[in-house]
């Protein structure tokens, strides 16, 4: 046997070199307006003794591997119970495995306590991948990710007293140019409060099956953001950025500058390359647009 994915199939860029096993099909929200990934699928847990098969096989055909990644859109959806059952498997099957991490999203928080998901962290799921998108609720709200700015910091804070590591996704150019500053300053703000191990920031790209945004918006003028004002948000939101000890990355394949640096420390510096690539809108730091991708 191999391993039979169901395509499409999404991963983190910091999980290039993990096994990638399909916990779920596709997302349970499935409406956040920027988001087609999983709009061909329908939501699905699929059955533990499908997923057992190929950790199995892949013991034998991979026996070195150190990293899993369980897809798709929000395996922790799974129940903890399920997911301990998956967890202790694979840390059976992997002596060397070290970690192993998930897209988590906020509605999978909702009626779960800490002492809920507390097992699952326990039983060796390290870390997860949260999409916050935007501070700002009026955002939220206009692209239906169906939460609050507020709710989704309290299960971050849900997350980190159960122990897991958090890496958090933010999406630049969400509320076009009129909107931009807002949508920064409310995003560091809240990220400041989340405090996150790792920031992603990634650049939204509008795909054929995307909504139109102006409708989305309620604003015709809406329009995506060019490299200049993409780069000025993305300083925005790194000057109104105070939290220490947080690893901030924008190396997305989707971002039109790369940057990797730790916050506080590294500030400075990341702001003075931002400030490099606006000052010559030919710098070889950006990426041509044919180059972008989701
Ligand atoms: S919750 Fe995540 S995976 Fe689901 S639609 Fe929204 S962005 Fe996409």
């Amino acid at each position: 046997m191999t391993i039979e994915y169901e395509m499409p199939l999404y991963r983190p860029p910091s999980e290039a070199h993990s096994l990638i096993l399909q916990a779920t099909i596709g997302c349970t929200h499935n409406r956040c307006a920027f988001c087609v990934a999983y709009q061909s699928k329908q939501f699905r847990v699929r059955p533990e003794k499908e997923i057992f098969a190929e950790i199995d096989w892949a013991a034998e055909e991979m026996p070195d591997t150190r990293r899993v990644f369980l897809a798709d859109g929000d395996a922790f959806a799974l129940s903890p119970q399920k997911m301990v059952n998956i967890l202790d498997h694979l840390y059976r099957r992997f002596p060397d495995l070290e970690r192993v991490t998930a897209y988590a999203s906020p509605h999978n928080f909702k009626s779960r306590s800490v002492d809920d998901i507390r097992p699952v962290r326990q039983a060796g799921l390290t870390m997860l991948y949260f999409g916050l998108e935007s501070g700002d609720d009026e955002i939220l709200k206009r692209i239906d990710k169906n939460t609050t700015c507020e709710k989704m910091i309290a299960s971050c804070q849900k997350a980190h007293d159960a122990g897991f590591d958090l890496s958090v996704t933010v999406i630049l150019g969400l509320a076009g140019p009129q909107g931009s500053k807002r949508h920064a300053e409310a995003t560091a703000k809240a990220l400041d409060r989340i405090r996150p191990k790792y920031i992603a920031a990634l650049t939204l790209m509008l795909a054929p099956r995307s909504p139109a945004y102006p409708e989305v918006y309620g604003d015709p003028d809406w329009r995506v953001l060019d490299p200049v004002e993409t780069l000025r948000e993305i300083r925005v939101l790194l000057c109104n950025m105070h939290a220490d000890g947080i690893t901030f990355r924008s190396n997305h394949a989707s971002n039109y500058l790369a940057l990797k640096g730790n916050l506080q420390k590294d500030k400075q510096k990341l702001i003075e390359i931002i400030d490099t690539a606006l000052n010559d809108p030919n710098s070889p730091l950006l990426k041509p647009e044919c180059l972008r991708a989701l």
